[in-house]
Protein backbone atom coordinates (compact mmCIF):
# COMPACT_ATOMS: atom_id res chain seq x y z
CA UNK A 1 0.00 0.00 0.00
CA UNK A 2 1.45 3.22 -1.07
CA UNK A 3 1.96 6.13 1.33
CA UNK A 4 -0.45 8.27 3.18
CA UNK A 5 0.22 11.81 1.48
CA UNK A 6 -2.77 13.23 2.89
CA UNK A 7 -1.11 15.14 5.75
CA UNK A 8 1.93 16.22 3.15
CA UNK A 9 -0.64 17.94 0.75
CA UNK A 10 -1.76 20.12 3.41
CA UNK A 11 1.00 21.08 4.66
CA UNK A 12 2.45 22.17 1.15
CA UNK A 13 -0.94 23.81 0.25
CA UNK A 14 -0.98 25.84 4.05
CA UNK A 15 3.12 26.49 3.10
CA UNK A 16 3.00 27.78 -0.80
CA UNK A 17 -0.24 29.55 -0.60
CA UNK A 18 1.19 31.76 2.56
CA UNK A 19 3.79 33.15 0.18
CA UNK A 20 3.75 36.12 -1.23
CA UNK A 21 2.19 35.75 -4.71
CA UNK A 22 4.56 36.01 -7.28
CA UNK A 23 4.13 36.20 -10.94
CA UNK A 24 1.14 37.09 -13.02
CA UNK A 25 -1.94 35.34 -15.16
CA UNK A 26 -1.57 34.49 -19.11
CA UNK A 27 -3.07 37.19 -20.59
CA UNK A 28 -1.65 36.87 -24.64
CA UNK A 29 -5.12 34.22 -24.58
CA UNK A 30 -7.70 36.86 -23.14
CA UNK A 31 -10.05 34.46 -21.57
CA UNK A 32 -7.36 33.27 -19.42
CA UNK A 33 -6.17 36.70 -18.00
CA UNK A 34 -10.02 36.75 -16.76
CA UNK A 35 -9.11 33.63 -14.00
CA UNK A 36 -8.97 34.61 -10.28
CA UNK A 37 -5.22 34.71 -9.80
CA UNK A 38 -4.81 33.18 -6.04
CA UNK A 39 -6.24 29.92 -6.42
CA UNK A 40 -4.32 26.66 -5.40
CA UNK A 41 -5.17 22.97 -5.52
CA UNK A 42 -2.52 19.69 -5.65
CA UNK A 43 -3.66 15.84 -5.88
CA UNK A 44 -1.91 12.58 -6.02
CA UNK A 45 -2.88 9.95 -7.73
CA UNK A 46 -1.22 6.60 -6.71
CA UNK A 47 -0.21 3.38 -8.81
CA UNK A 48 -2.61 1.74 -6.35
CA UNK A 49 -5.62 3.03 -6.57
CA UNK A 50 -5.25 5.64 -4.18
CA UNK A 51 -6.11 9.31 -5.21
CA UNK A 52 -4.82 12.45 -2.26
CA UNK A 53 -6.27 16.23 -2.77
CA UNK A 54 -6.13 19.42 -1.03
CA UNK A 55 -7.04 22.82 -1.46
CA UNK A 56 -8.94 23.54 -5.46
CA UNK A 57 -7.93 19.92 -6.75
CA UNK A 58 -11.35 19.83 -8.27
CA UNK A 59 -11.68 23.20 -9.56
CA UNK A 60 -11.33 22.25 -13.65
CA UNK A 61 -8.84 24.85 -15.78
CA UNK A 62 -7.49 25.29 -18.52
CA UNK A 63 -4.26 22.56 -19.14
CA UNK A 64 -3.15 24.21 -22.30
CA UNK A 65 0.45 22.76 -23.01
CA UNK A 66 -0.28 19.70 -20.56
CA UNK A 67 -2.51 18.49 -23.33
CA UNK A 68 0.53 18.43 -25.95
CA UNK A 69 1.19 15.20 -23.34
CA UNK A 70 -2.21 13.40 -24.67
CA UNK A 71 -1.89 14.36 -27.82
CA UNK A 72 1.57 12.96 -28.31
CA UNK A 73 0.78 9.63 -26.74
CA UNK A 74 -2.32 9.62 -28.74
CA UNK A 75 0.07 10.12 -31.98
CA UNK A 76 2.04 7.69 -31.15
CA UNK A 77 0.04 5.00 -30.45
CA UNK A 78 -1.30 5.79 -34.21
CA UNK A 79 1.95 6.74 -36.08
CA UNK A 80 4.64 5.11 -34.09
CA UNK A 81 8.55 5.54 -34.60
CA UNK A 82 7.74 7.43 -37.44
CA UNK A 83 6.66 10.18 -35.65
CA UNK A 84 10.21 11.09 -34.86
CA UNK A 85 11.11 12.22 -38.30
CA UNK A 86 9.10 14.66 -38.17
CA UNK A 87 9.75 16.20 -34.38
CA UNK A 88 13.04 15.86 -32.77
CA UNK A 89 13.86 15.38 -29.00
CA UNK A 90 16.22 17.76 -27.72
CA UNK A 91 15.36 20.84 -25.21
CA UNK A 92 15.36 23.75 -27.24
CA UNK A 93 16.39 26.31 -24.96
CA UNK A 94 13.87 28.93 -26.23
CA UNK A 95 10.74 29.89 -25.17
CA UNK A 96 7.80 27.47 -25.91
CA UNK A 97 6.61 29.68 -29.08
CA UNK A 98 9.91 30.54 -30.60
CA UNK A 99 10.64 30.50 -33.86
CA UNK A 100 13.99 31.02 -34.27
CA UNK A 101 15.61 27.46 -34.62
CA UNK A 102 13.07 26.31 -37.36
CA UNK A 103 15.14 28.01 -40.05
CA UNK A 104 18.37 26.53 -39.22
CA UNK A 105 16.41 23.34 -38.42
CA UNK A 106 14.49 23.56 -41.72
CA UNK A 107 11.26 23.02 -40.18
CA UNK A 108 11.56 20.15 -38.09
CA UNK A 109 10.56 20.84 -34.24
CA UNK A 110 13.14 20.31 -31.42
CA UNK A 111 10.61 18.29 -29.59
CA UNK A 112 6.65 17.80 -29.66
CA UNK A 113 6.29 20.21 -26.26
CA UNK A 114 7.23 23.19 -27.65
CA UNK A 115 4.40 24.58 -29.63
CA UNK A 116 5.91 24.22 -33.01
CA UNK A 117 6.53 20.27 -32.59
CA UNK A 118 3.02 20.15 -30.49
CA UNK A 119 1.40 21.83 -34.33
CA UNK A 120 3.38 18.94 -35.73
CA UNK A 121 1.93 16.51 -33.49
CA UNK A 122 -1.30 17.72 -34.30
CA UNK A 123 -1.21 17.40 -38.11
CA UNK A 124 -0.26 14.06 -37.53
CA UNK A 125 -3.55 13.65 -35.41
CA UNK A 126 -5.48 15.78 -38.46
CA UNK A 127 -4.88 13.27 -41.01
CA UNK A 128 -5.75 9.92 -38.64
CA UNK A 129 -8.95 11.58 -37.44
CA UNK A 130 -11.71 14.06 -38.95
CA UNK A 131 -12.17 15.66 -35.38
CA UNK A 132 -9.05 15.52 -34.08
CA UNK A 133 -9.80 17.78 -31.04
CA UNK A 134 -12.32 15.21 -30.04
CA UNK A 135 -10.20 12.28 -30.61
CA UNK A 136 -7.63 13.74 -27.52
CA UNK A 137 -10.72 14.56 -25.69
CA UNK A 138 -11.85 10.94 -26.25
CA UNK A 139 -8.61 9.91 -25.43
CA UNK A 140 -8.53 11.71 -22.24
CA UNK A 141 -12.09 10.23 -21.41
CA UNK A 142 -10.78 6.76 -21.95
CA UNK A 143 -7.89 7.76 -19.65
CA UNK A 144 -9.95 8.70 -16.69
CA UNK A 145 -12.85 5.97 -17.52
CA UNK A 146 -15.36 8.72 -17.59
CA UNK A 147 -16.47 11.56 -19.96
CA UNK A 148 -16.57 14.55 -16.96
CA UNK A 149 -14.25 16.50 -19.18
CA UNK A 150 -14.45 18.87 -21.62
CA UNK A 151 -13.20 21.79 -23.94
CA UNK A 152 -13.70 25.21 -22.16
CA UNK A 153 -15.16 26.36 -26.06
CA UNK A 154 -14.27 30.45 -24.81
CA UNK A 155 -10.26 29.52 -24.38
CA UNK A 156 -10.38 27.93 -27.27
CA UNK A 157 -11.97 30.66 -29.56
CA UNK A 158 -10.22 33.27 -27.63
CA UNK A 159 -6.75 31.70 -28.18
CA UNK A 160 -7.70 30.99 -32.08
CA UNK A 161 -8.29 34.67 -32.58
CA UNK A 162 -4.88 35.24 -31.03
CA UNK A 163 -2.84 32.63 -32.65
CA UNK A 164 -0.82 34.79 -35.14
CA UNK A 165 2.53 33.75 -33.24
CA UNK A 166 1.56 30.15 -33.69
CA UNK A 167 -0.11 30.49 -37.42
CA UNK A 168 3.82 31.91 -38.82
CA UNK A 169 4.79 29.04 -37.19
CA UNK A 170 2.52 26.80 -38.82
CA UNK A 171 2.99 28.22 -42.19
CA UNK A 172 6.96 27.85 -41.65
CA UNK A 173 7.21 24.56 -41.10
CA UNK A 174 4.46 24.30 -44.05
CA UNK A 175 7.24 25.74 -46.42
CA UNK A 176 9.71 22.93 -45.25
CA UNK A 177 6.89 20.39 -46.07
CA UNK A 178 6.54 19.46 -42.46
CA UNK A 179 3.43 20.04 -41.98
CA UNK A 180 0.35 18.15 -43.82
CA UNK A 181 -3.15 19.98 -43.13
CA UNK A 182 -4.25 23.36 -44.29
CA UNK A 183 -2.57 25.63 -41.45
CA UNK A 184 -6.36 26.93 -40.09
CA UNK A 185 -7.21 23.24 -39.52
CA UNK A 186 -4.08 22.58 -37.51
CA UNK A 187 -4.59 25.53 -35.57
CA UNK A 188 -8.58 25.16 -35.14
CA UNK A 189 -7.86 21.54 -33.79
CA UNK A 190 -4.63 22.65 -31.87
CA UNK A 191 -5.95 25.36 -29.60
CA UNK A 192 -9.30 23.51 -28.93
CA UNK A 193 -7.21 20.46 -27.50
CA UNK A 194 -4.91 23.61 -25.64
CA UNK A 195 -8.45 24.33 -24.18
CA UNK A 196 -9.11 20.94 -22.52
CA UNK A 197 -10.53 21.96 -18.98
CA UNK A 198 -9.90 19.49 -16.60
CA UNK A 199 -8.87 19.69 -12.39
CA UNK A 200 -5.77 18.33 -10.80
CA UNK A 201 -6.89 15.70 -9.12
CA UNK A 202 -8.35 14.52 -13.03
CA UNK A 203 -4.96 15.55 -14.40
CA UNK A 204 -3.48 12.92 -11.71
CA UNK A 205 -5.70 9.99 -12.56
CA UNK A 206 -5.47 10.60 -16.47
CA UNK A 207 -1.59 10.76 -16.25
CA UNK A 208 -1.38 7.57 -14.08
CA UNK A 209 -0.45 5.41 -17.08
CA UNK A 210 2.81 6.95 -17.55
CA UNK A 211 3.81 6.04 -13.68
CA UNK A 212 2.71 2.48 -14.80
CA UNK A 213 4.65 1.39 -18.01
CA UNK A 214 2.33 2.50 -20.23
CA UNK A 215 -0.68 0.83 -18.27
CA UNK A 216 -4.05 2.44 -16.93
CA UNK A 217 -4.78 1.69 -13.51
CA UNK A 218 -7.54 -1.18 -14.59
CA UNK A 219 -4.75 -3.06 -16.44
CA UNK A 220 -5.37 -1.55 -20.38
CA UNK A 221 -2.28 -1.11 -21.96
CA UNK A 222 -1.88 3.10 -23.72
CA UNK A 223 1.34 2.21 -24.74
CA UNK A 224 4.10 0.27 -24.31
CA UNK A 225 6.54 0.18 -21.72
CA UNK A 226 9.16 1.88 -23.76
CA UNK A 227 7.61 4.58 -24.92
CA UNK A 228 5.84 5.14 -21.56
CA UNK A 229 9.64 5.10 -20.39
CA UNK A 230 10.61 7.49 -23.53
CA UNK A 231 7.39 10.00 -22.57
CA UNK A 232 8.69 10.24 -19.25
CA UNK A 233 12.35 11.48 -20.76
CA UNK A 234 10.98 13.89 -22.74
CA UNK A 235 8.88 15.72 -19.94
CA UNK A 236 11.85 15.36 -17.96
CA UNK A 237 14.24 16.94 -20.61
CA UNK A 238 11.49 19.47 -22.61
CA UNK A 239 8.33 18.87 -20.69
CA UNK A 240 9.05 22.96 -18.48
CA UNK A 241 10.93 24.43 -21.86
CA UNK A 242 13.72 26.45 -21.24
CA UNK A 243 13.45 26.24 -17.25
CA UNK A 244 13.66 22.41 -17.94
CA UNK A 245 17.25 21.96 -16.69
CA UNK A 246 16.10 24.28 -13.50
CA UNK A 247 13.24 22.11 -12.91
CA UNK A 248 14.95 18.84 -13.11
CA UNK A 249 17.70 20.72 -10.16
CA UNK A 250 14.71 21.47 -8.15
CA UNK A 251 12.19 19.04 -8.52
CA UNK A 252 13.90 15.84 -9.86
CA UNK A 253 10.78 14.14 -11.77
CA UNK A 254 9.36 14.09 -15.43
CA UNK A 255 7.35 17.12 -15.40
CA UNK A 256 4.64 19.20 -18.07
CA UNK A 257 4.02 22.69 -17.61
CA UNK A 258 0.80 24.64 -19.04
CA UNK A 259 -0.03 28.49 -19.47
CA UNK A 260 -3.19 27.97 -17.49
CA UNK A 261 -1.00 27.36 -14.53
CA UNK A 262 -1.02 23.63 -14.06
CA UNK A 263 2.08 21.28 -13.72
CA UNK A 264 1.73 17.69 -14.01
CA UNK A 265 4.48 15.23 -12.51
CA UNK A 266 5.27 11.59 -12.87
CA UNK A 267 6.98 9.63 -10.32
CA UNK A 268 7.96 5.96 -12.25
CA UNK A 269 6.34 3.22 -10.95
CA UNK A 270 4.54 5.12 -7.77
CA UNK A 271 2.30 8.24 -8.48
CA UNK A 272 1.40 10.92 -10.68
CA UNK A 273 0.45 14.21 -8.81
CA UNK A 274 -0.59 17.89 -10.69
CA UNK A 275 -0.45 20.86 -8.83
CA UNK A 276 -2.17 24.15 -10.11
CA UNK A 277 -2.00 27.93 -9.36
CA UNK A 278 -2.41 30.60 -12.22
CA UNK A 279 0.63 32.91 -11.83
CA UNK A 280 3.47 32.40 -14.05
CA UNK A 281 7.11 33.27 -14.10
CA UNK A 282 8.73 34.35 -17.00
CA UNK A 283 9.31 31.29 -18.70
CA UNK A 284 5.36 30.81 -18.40
CA UNK A 285 5.48 27.94 -15.66
CA UNK A 286 3.12 28.20 -12.90
CA UNK A 287 5.18 29.61 -9.68
CA UNK A 288 3.31 28.10 -6.96
CA UNK A 289 2.90 24.97 -8.57
CA UNK A 290 6.54 24.51 -8.90
CA UNK A 291 7.05 25.12 -5.41
CA UNK A 292 4.32 22.98 -4.09
CA UNK A 293 6.12 20.23 -6.62
CA UNK A 294 9.44 21.12 -5.35
CA UNK A 295 7.87 20.64 -1.41
CA UNK A 296 6.14 17.50 -2.14
CA UNK A 297 8.99 15.78 -3.91
CA UNK A 298 11.59 16.83 -1.35
CA UNK A 299 9.88 15.48 1.60
CA UNK A 300 8.47 12.11 0.41
CA UNK A 301 11.87 11.36 -0.99
CA UNK A 302 10.71 10.68 -4.73
CA UNK A 303 13.28 12.65 -7.02
CA UNK A 304 14.25 10.23 -9.42
CA UNK A 305 18.00 10.78 -8.62
CA UNK A 306 17.14 9.43 -5.07
N1 LIG B 1 -1.95 27.06 -26.19
C1 LIG B 1 -0.76 27.67 -25.67
C2 LIG B 1 0.02 28.30 -26.82
O1 LIG B 1 0.04 27.76 -27.88
C3 LIG B 1 0.04 26.64 -24.95
C4 LIG B 1 1.27 27.21 -24.29
C5 LIG B 1 1.58 26.60 -22.96
O2 LIG B 1 0.70 26.16 -22.22
O3 LIG B 1 2.76 26.58 -22.60
O4 LIG B 1 0.60 29.35 -26.68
Amino acid sequence: MSADFAALLQTIAAEVTALPPEGDVADYIPALARVAPDQFGIAVATVDGRLFRTGAADTPFSIQSISKLFALALALQREGDALWRRVGREPSGTPFNSLVLLERERGIPRNPFVNAGALVITDVLCRRFLQPERAVLEFVHRLLGRTSVGIDADVARSERRHSDRNAAIAHFMRSFGNLQAEVGAVLDAYCAHCAIAMSCAELAEAALFLAADGRQPGGARVLDAADARRLNALMLTCGAYDAAGDFAFRIGLPTKTGVGGGILAIVPGRLSVCAWSPRLDANGNSVAAAEALERFAAAAGVSIFG
